[in-house]
């Protein structure tokens, strides 16, 4: 796979690379829309990575070429990089370059082969990924001495900033920083990290991730929507953020919002508790008690912040009737993938459930595979 990066890369460049650098996808356990208000999130890394092979250049030229890319090399001047400069993929990297150079990071042009098994656009943050492995060869290629959680803001700015997508930070340090065999709890106004070891096969479980392979387009629009609401609630309570709303004062809080924005809030209020709760049973070795709680995040997506879809309640509903101990929609929402906790034994079971009941309503067949915590972004030669 490494050899293979390689070998793609000099007959796309011509030459070897200097190494070769990995960053995985993620799926976040619980947590969600918290990140823009700020408060916890828990996510792990998946297996599934995208890899960069790369070569610094002397002249200042930035050539990117991924294997699923449309065949061709991006080429663009390091100098001449600018947020709307860049229309297609390739501004995902190129983001990236133009995000360290503008921190005033002294770094130069490179050659890029980019090659990846995270699926693109189905909430599993192949875009994170993609961005920390490219953050992550020019770290080294350039001696900067980032720390992960500095690739990761690195690489927040570039997708923020230069990609124009309005994302928290979650994906990408989920990216950056996860360690194999643990969630990452990060508090993200502190960027506090705690890595919460999480043997799910030691427990008897197995997290199954199913992608819906749907992604609304109403996605894009609504999740700068909801930000805004959320921001605007929190000002209506006079709170940095909405992170700043003791449970306890939930439901007097409620009373003074306009109808619209008190089910955000009850979200948000109620998913840093599930974060924290979650944390709780894990450090009690209680793993298969965090099944009730992904349900539960999910019934809150899908009844308060209504970023659910009927693909993603239909394979949770399924999951969970066949036998899962809990699941839930991952990721921004209007499409993407679910997470379910399985007894190991039920794994097959509830998967074929859940292909069984989208072939019933008529919705393209979803893919299933189960996922262990994994490592996050590293060089790989
Ligand atoms: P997600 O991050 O959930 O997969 P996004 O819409 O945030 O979905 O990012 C997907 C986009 O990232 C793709 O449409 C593509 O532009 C870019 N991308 C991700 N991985 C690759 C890759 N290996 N090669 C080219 N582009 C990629
Ligand atoms: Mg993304």
């Amino acid at each position: 796979m490494i050899d293979q990066a390689a070998t793609d890369f000099e007959a796309v460049h011509g030459a070897r690379p200097t190494g070769v650098w990995a960053a995985p996808g993620r799926v976040n356990l619980i947590g969600e829309h918290t990140d823009y208000n700020d408060g916890f999130v828990l996510p792990i890394a998946l297996p599934h990575a995208t890899k960069v092979a790369a070569r610094r250049r002397e002249d200042g030229r930035v050539r990117v070429y991924s294997a699923q890319g449309d065949g061709t090399i991006t080429d663009l001047a390091l100098d001449g990089l600018a947020p709307g400069v860049v229309t297609s993929w390739a501004a995902y990297p190129a983001g990236v370059f133009w995000a360290l150079a503008d921190a005033g990071h002294a770094i130069g042009g490179a050659d890029l082969y980019v090659d990846s098994d995270v699926p693109t656009g189905a909430g599993l943050s192949s875009s994170a990924a993609l961005e920390c492995a490219t953050a992550a060869a020019l770290n080294d290629l350039y001696g900067l001495g980032l720390t992960a959680p500095e690739i990761a803001l690195v690489a927040q700015r570039a997708e923020n900033a230069f990609v124009g997508v309005p994302c928290g930070v979650m994906d990408q340090m989920a990216s950056a920083c996860c360690t194999e065999g643990a969630a990452l709890f990060l508090d993200t106004r502190t960027m506090e990290q705690r890595h919460v070891p999480l043997d799910l096969e030691a427990a008897g479980l197995r997290l199954l991730v199913i992608d819906t392979r749907v992604k609304h387009d109403l996605g894009d629009g609504a999740y700068a929507a909801l930000r805004a609401g959320c921001e605007r609630a929190a000002d209506l309570l006079g709170l940095e953020a909405l992170r700043d709303l003791p449970a306890a004062d939930l439901d007097a809080a409620l009373e003074r919002l306009p109808e619209e924005l008190a089910p955000l809030v009850r979200h948000v209020v109620t998913e840093n508790q599930r974060v924290v709760e979650t944390i709780e049973h894990l450090d009690a070795g209680r793993t298969a008690a965090l099944g009730p709680v992904l349900t539960a995040g999910h019934a809150s997506l899908r009844d308060d912040f209504r970023v659910s879809c009927p693909e993603t309640d239909l394979a949770v509903e399924a999951a969970v009737a066949a036998g899962a101990l809990g699941a839930r929609m991952t990721g921004g929402g209007f499409g993407g993938s679910v997470i379910a906790l399985v007894e190991t034994a039920d794994v097959e079971a509830v998967a074929e459930a859940v292909r069984s009941a989208f072939a019933t309503a008529g919705f393209a067949a979803p893919v299933a595979f189960t996922a262990v915590p994994s490592a996050g972004a590293r060089r790989l030669a």
